[in-house]
């Protein structure tokens, strides 16, 4: 029977991978590995082969199907704080310019502008989209009449991954789905 995964290209079944209470390692990035990392933990034993592709790969003594889910053995421990970048900066304010709640056109603003002193932390860079970030110019929201609609705060990874169910990434392998719990698919 003809199925997609089966003239699948191997570069393109990554194995999401879970942690050992079968929750995504991370879902910013979503944990992916690459198939060869996949089937070589595989064998280390240090993971369980949760869901596969049809794809398979062969070797002269082996052949196996690329595994397309796979949960570690051992429990890791996820990090309390996600990484300041532009991408997590964005889901935290939900791609939404933080003045006006336009999603278009979205830049920073250094909420205390850098000339005043004003730091490039969670603390002080706001989403803004480039009409607001004009308007508002080298001033504090106050100085320029603007109010900001949250305060900008040091996310939790808890509370990114919240965020994150609105917006899943571009390709979910069928067997992904039952892992990913996007408020996206329940809402359809
Ligand atoms: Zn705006």
């Amino acid at each position: 029977m003809y199925h997609p995964d089966r003239i699948r290209h191997p570069d393109s079944c990554p194995a999401l991978v879970l942690n050992a209470d079968y929750t995504p390692l991370s879902y910013y990035p979503l944990s992916l590995w690459p198939w060869q990392t996949a089937i070589k933990a595989v064998f280390l034993d240090r993971v369980d082969i949760v869901a596969s592709y049809e794809r398979e790969v062969h070797s002269p003594s082996l052949r196996m199907q690329i595994p397309s889910v796979i949960a570690l053995k051992q429990y890791v421990r996820p990090s309390e704080y996600p990484a300041f970048t532009r991408f997590n900066l964005f889901l935290r304010d939900r791609f939404m310019c933080q003045y006006c709640g336009s999603a278009h056109d979205l830049t920073f603003d250094h909420v205390v502008p850098r000339r005043a002193g004003g730091r490039t932390t969670w603390e002080n860079v706001a989403t803004a989209c480039s009409p607001c970030n004009l308007r508002k110019g080298g001033r504090t929201p106050r100085e320029a009449g603007m109010r900001l609609l949250t305060m900008p705060i040091r996310p939790t990874s808890w509370q990114l991954q919240d965020h994150g169910r609105a917006f899943p990434p571009n390709y979910l392998h069928e067997s992904w789905h039952d892992w990913l719990y996007w408020d996206v698919e329940l809402l359809a």
